[in-house]
């Protein structure tokens, strides 16, 4: 599963603990940690 600083490519990530909402839109972007909750484990 992708996790914090990683690169997964575009699409719509929900974090693992709070399933919050993350979308990439560009190849480049790395995930973000959680906005929500600070989490770093995303499915
Ligand atoms: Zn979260």
């Amino acid at each position: 599963m992708p996790t914090t600083g990683e690169n997964p490519g575009k699409g719509t990530y929900y974090c693992k603990n709070c399933g919050q909402k993350v979308v990439l839109d560009d190849d480049s972007d790395r995930l973000p940690p959680c906005p929500k909750c600070g989490k770093t484990d995303y499915k």
